[in-house]
Order: structure tokens, then C-alpha cells, then sequence
């Protein structure tokens, strides 16, 4: 037996590497999962809708409460003129992305995507046929994606470009004129901009930004899994331009399909119960930035501070080593390279983990004496 071409071109992810690595004392760093408990108003709606019978298949796009409460979402928190029809509820944001590359990417047609980034973004790009072409993200820019660099990149052959603010695994926030700049290509050159947005609340002391507050030509992701701590449910949107939304639905309706009816009404209490829980979590990761970038700056590691979601990208010298060595102390944590060719000189450090358990971890990896 032999795979088709197009997964033979895919390597399983680093991070699933590392997981295996994992042994009964070690702490675990590789995890991009909130360890916060799902807030226990979505799993009462959960236990009702179970009881109410709410077991059956729903419409392909997602019940149409929660895509207007999506839709209510994304025109008041994030400016966006979306509206129910333009949304699809998908089995996690990662559904989102794999549905958007199948519906916009044929054979040889290039996207860029940014290096380094969410290990999902190139494996999509070559599943559907196309090329990913890289674009760095830099260290000494805040590893923030600069139009002006994507412009270089674009080609007669550039069909999409993904963007991702606050950024895995950087914890970058773009600024304003770099997420206007990124939908003004998008426009300019008649480019679908794929907007993931899955870390748009997780945010410290800065301002998030939706391009396609500024271009019809954006599809926007998101999901519930990082801000309500519900990795879990599986369940994600997309909202698309109307042009795309029909095509977008062949992809989905076939392949993805919509995620379960319990998982849509634990998302519709997420979006429209108390969001306490969520400032609530983002001030605690702060807290646990604050530690992290803190103790590595004092074992003399370079580390820039993150903005967004709940990762720091550090660099040393032969970061493979330092993973290795950390290995040893049962600290697991990602080579920078699991996140493309310029993740070279890095490693990421997830602290979706406990205050205690990452105090614990720096006193180990500074036992290192590196
Ligand atoms: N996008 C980014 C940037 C992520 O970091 C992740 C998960 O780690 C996803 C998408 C996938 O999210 P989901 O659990 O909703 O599929």
C-alpha cells in the first residue's frame, strides 16, 4: 500500500512527538490547551440539551441560534459585517482551515502562510495541493507579520495568505497597520486573506484587530477552544464572503461535517452566558507570562515579551539541545523548528499550565545551568 503524494509530503507533528515523551513526573509545556475547568454554565446547557434530546443531526452550517450569536460576535467585538448566513460552524478552528484551504487551493497554487506558525497551516496548504510559501516572522520586529515582506512574496501564482494575531507560537499581536496592510494586498491583488483569530481574547495591554473589518476578500476563523477552555467540544466557525460561502460548504458538508448538536449548544451558552470566566483566565496568564519571560531573562535566555495567546518563543544557541536537556529534568517543551524553518534558534514553552507547576519547571530548566 502505498499514500498518495500528498501525505507523503506531511510530517506528523512535532508537538504529537513530544507528547510522547511525557512520563508520570514530567511537567508539560507543549500543551497549547488552557488548564482551566469549561465554565459550568456551558456544561449545564450541555446536560440540559442531552436531556431535552438535542441528539440529532442539525443543519450542515450549525443551528442558526448560535450562528447568530457568532454573527453578533463578530460585528460587535470585532467589526466585522458578518451576517448568520455567512457562517459555518466547524469541528474546531481547525476544521475552518482545513474546509478554506480545500475550497480556495488547487493544484500548484502558492499561499503564504507565516513561518513560524501553527504547525496546521503548511500540512493544509500541501493536503489541498498547493505550496506554502513561507514568510519570517521575525525576532527583533516582534515576530509580527509585515505587509511590506508579504508583498515581496506575492506571485502570479499567490491564491491565499493566512494570518494569525495573537500568533502560535509567538505570542505575537499585530498592530493595526499591519492587519489593514495585510487586508489591502488581499484586496489589492484579488487574494483571500484567511484570518485565524482562535487567540483573539487571550490578549495583554493590546488591541486585536480583524481584517476583515477592512476587506470583503477575508475569511475569518475562530473557535471555542482556548477562550472557554473547551478544547474538547471540537467546535470552531468560519465566516466567509458570500462568493466563497457556497464553495466553502461543498468542502465542508462532505468531508468535515458539522460538528455534534451538544457541542453547538455548549458554544451558544459560551458566546451568550457570563464571560467572567474569560478575564478571569487572561489575567492569570498574564500572571504566568510575567513568570516565565521573568525567570528565563534571569537564567540570561533571550525571550521577548508576548502579547497574546499563552506562548513564549525564546532563543539560545542549539535550542535542540536545550529541549533535550530539559527532557532530562521531565520538563517537556517544542523545538522551534516543529513550527517551520525559521523557528530555527527557538523553542516554544506553552504556560497553560499551573502557576505552581511553572515555578516548579523554570527551578528545573535553570538547574540546567545553561
Ligand atoms: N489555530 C491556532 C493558531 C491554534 O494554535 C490552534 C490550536 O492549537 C488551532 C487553530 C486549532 O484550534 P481548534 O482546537 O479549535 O481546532
Amino acid at each position: 500500500m502505498k499514500p498518495s503524494k500528498r501525505v507523503q509530503c506531511i510530517d506528523l507533528s512535532g508537538i504529537r512527538k513530544m507528547f510522547d515523551m511525557v512520563g508520570e513526573n514530567s511537567i508539560n509545556l507543549a500543551l497549547g490547551e488552557p488548564d482551566f475547568d469549561t465554565p459550568v454554565h456551558i456544561r449545564e446547557a450541555v446536560k440540559e440539551a442531552l436531556d431535552e434530546g438535542f441528539t440529532h443531526y442539525t443543519g450542515n452550517t450549525g443551528i442558526v441560534e448560535l450562528r447568530e450569536a457568532i454573527a453578533h460576535k463578530l460585528q460587535t467585538e470585532n467589526q466585522i459585517p458578518a451576517s448568520p448566513e455567512s457562517i459555518i460552524v466547524t469541528v474546531g478552528a481547525s476544521g475552518a482551515l482545513y474546509s478554506s484551504a480545500h475550497a480556495l487551493v488547487d493544484d500548484g497554487d502558492e499561499v503564504i502562510i507565516p513561518d513560524p506558525g501553527f504547525v496546521a497551516y503548511d500540512a493544509c496548504v500541501k493536503l489541498s495541493g498547493g505550496v506554502p510559501i513561507p514568510a519570517q516572522l521575525k525576532d527583533d520586529n516582534d515576530f509580527r507579520m509585515i505587509p511590506e515582506d508579504v508583498l515581496e512574496l506575492v506571485t502570479a501564482k499567490t491564491k491565499a495568505i493566512i494570518m494569525n494575531s495573537p500568533g502560535n507560537p509567538t505570542g505575537a499581536v499585530l498592530e493595526k497597520e499591519d492587519v489593514k496592510g495585510l487586508a489591502d494586498i488581499a484586496t489589492d491583488h484579488n487574494l483571500t486573506l484567511i484570518s485565524d483569530e482562535i487567540y483573539d481574547k487571550i490578549i495583554y495591554g493590546k488591541k486585536h484587530y480583524s481584517p476583515a473589518t477592512y476587506s470583503d476578500n477575508v475569511v475569518t476563523i475562530n473557535g471555542f477552544s482556548k477562550t472557554y477552555a473547551m478544547t474538547g467540544f471540537r467546535i470552531g466557525y468560519l465566516a466567509a464572503p458570500p462568493t466563497l460561502t457556497e464553495e466553502l460548504l461543498k468542502i465542508h458538508q462532505y468531508s468535515v461535517t458539522c460538528t455534534t448538536s451538544l457541542a453547538q449548544k455548549a458554544a451558544l451558552a459560551a458566546l451568550t452566558g457570563p464571560q467572567d470566566s474569560v478575564g478571569e483566565m487572561v489575567a492569570e496568564f498574564k500572571r504566568r507570562r510575567d513568570l516565565v519571560v521573568g525567570r528565563l531573562r534571569d537564567m540570561g535566555i533571550h525571550c521577548n515579551l508576548p502579547h497574546g495567546a499563552f506562548y513564549v518563543f525564546p532563543s539560545t544557541d542549539n535550542p535542540e539541545k536545550f529541549v533535550e536537556e530539559a527532557l532530562k529534568k521531565d520538563v517537556v517543551l517544542v523545538p522551534g523548528t516543529s513550527f517551520g524553518q525559521y523557528g530555527a534558534g527557538h523553542f516554544r514553552i506553552s504556560y497553560a499550565a499551573s502557576y505552581q507547576n511553572l515555578e516548579e519547571a523554570m527551578d528545573r530548566l535553570e538547574s540546567i545551568g545553561w
